[in-house]
């Protein structure tokens, strides 16, 4: 079989198989624990898995002596480990295939028509929540393995691992780790298709991950609420002092994060792959958010946008309790104002040090003496790739220029994926192929999230070539 027939191969599965799956798995409402705190009873997250175990079943009888097992550890999500038998029965070398089929949760804002749980197959694009992030994940792994079976192309040990609860901070990971600790071995390469690409022109590998801490930060100031007009200047606002509490932490008008000890220096290769970046992308690194009209970026200068969404501590509000909406809205002031922080780290800073030095900054002498609390506070570490391999670099580059016929592409992502932390420090010496489908507006976790599925194809090609160089290596 012709390198050809094997890209031939790949997109009939893709097509006849792939997205066909992956259309019925949107369908499936299958939020991550986080937000079904009942995903249990509800059956869906099972269902996700009958669907992919279904399909991965069938594939592997054209795989000797591969198995597949759904592993389920007491009250935790289930988790689905594929392995494929090396060319070489005496080696112990592997590689570990990762990716999640657990899902955000809804997101308002979807056009017309569009929905989380409605699949829209248009064009190159597929509509529909996880399709992209990260269902597709496994059917590309295995898609990329069978490829190689099918040419002849040896491989070493494939260990696929699909989690489902990595929208939650992959809680339940760490034990799964643990338990099939002998099963995963020692992997000398971690593919990891759950991450995002600059654009769908070439082959995009995520060299860092921020760190993500979160806290549900109260501040209250009454027992209960109490007539505006009749208590606003002599009771602080709990929305005042919020923000002032907020602003310990952030400049308001730069965004930046002002703690020193909250940032880390930038690596010098890091600020080099980000001009490139930022080159390869031109407006593009900012011009892919749906700004409303006359909406400016936070800077004009692309290396600093890059090197602020992968390398700096940034904060979003993300979620408020204690305020009611617009139409419930009385002349009150409130007792209290909850506000969810979420706060990016940058890929290297120890998170446990982050933790400490947010909250005492945050409830340290509480302004006119108010009660702050921050609850659910956690925080997960960010990862930096190690140096890359000689014959993985030429791999990549030789899978860029082949699938999409441009040369690969460098960056830090600016989200989080929590297993490759614990994998980068579990794994000292392996190599990591971390990249993904999420391109400009492909929106995971937004509304309108879609699967750019040629990129999907071509990420599959990628991976099958990273493997059969691994073999040669
Ligand atoms: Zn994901």
């Amino acid at each position: 079989m012709s390198e050809q027939q094997q890209a031939a191969f790949i997109d009939s599965m893709w097509q006849d198989e792939i997205v066909p799956t992956l259309v019925d798995y949107i369908r499936i409402p299958n939020k991550s624990p986080a937000f079904d705190p009942d995903w249990a009873a509800h059956g869906h997250m099972d269902r996700a898995v009958d669907l992919f175990t279904g399909w991965a079943r069938g594939k592997l009888t054209s795989l000797p002596g591969s198995t597949l097992e759904v592993v389920r550890l007491a009250d935790r999500t289930p988790l689905i480990l594929i392995e494929i038998p090396g060319s070489d029965p005496a080696s112990q070398d592997r590689v570990l295939l990762y990716g999640h089929l657990d899902k955000q949760p809804e997101m308002v804002g979807w056009r017309e028509g569009y929905g989380p749980w409605i699949p829209r197959l248009e064009g190159d694009k597929l509509y529909g929540r996880g399709g992209a992030d990260d269902g597709y994940a496994m059917f590309a792994a295995l898609t990329a393995i069978l490829s190689l079976a099918r040419t002849g192309k040896p491989h070493a040990r494939c260990v696929i691992l699909i989690e489902a609860c990595e929208e939650s901070s992959s809680d339940d990971l760490p034990y799964y780790v643990e338990h099939l600790a002998s099963r995963i071995g020692d992997p000398s390469l971690v593919i990891c298709l759950d991450s995002g690409c600059g654009n769908y022109d070439q082959l995009w590998l995520t060299t860092s991950l921020r760190g993500m801490l979160g806290a549900n930060m109260t501040v209250r100031v009454l027992t209960e609420g109490v007539h505006s007009g009749d208590a606003s200047g002599v009771v602080p606002s709990s929305f005042r002092l919020a923000r002032q509490i907020i602003s310990r932490l952030e400049d308001e008008v730069t965004g930046a994060i002002l703690p020193e000890s909250l940032h880390v220096q930038v690596p010098a290769e890091r600020i080099a792959q980000a001009r490139v970046a930022a080159a390869a992308l031109g407006e593009q690194v900012h011009g892919k958010f749906p700004f409303t009209p006359g909406m400016k970026p936070l800077s004009d200068d692309l290396t600093e946008l890059v090197l602020n969404r992968t390398w700096r501590p940034q904060l979003a509000v993300t979620g408020a309790e204690g305020m009611p909406a617009f139409a419930n809205a009385g002349n009150v002031l409130r007792p209290a104002t909850g506000l969810r922080l979420s706060l990016r780290l940058p890929p290297t800073l120890d998170a446990e040090h982050a933790l400490a030095v947010v909250e005492k900054l945050l409830t340290d002498n509480p302004p006119y003496g108010a009660e702050v609390t921050l609850e659910q506070l956690e925080a997960t570490k960010g990862w930096n790739a190690p140096k890359l391999a000689p014959w993985l670099e030429a791999s990549l580059a030789i899978a860029s220029q082949a699938a999409f016929g441009r040369a690969p592409a460098y960056m830090g992502e600016g989200g989080s994926i929590p297993f490759m932390a614990m994998l980068g420090e579990r794994f000292p010496k392996a190599q990591f192929m971390v990249t993904g489908v999420l391109g400009p507006h492909s929106n995971a976790h937004g509304p309108n999230e879609f699967l750019h599925v040629p990129t999907g194809r071509r990420v599959t090609a990628a991976v099958a070539q990273v493997l059969a160089d691994h073999w040669m290596r």
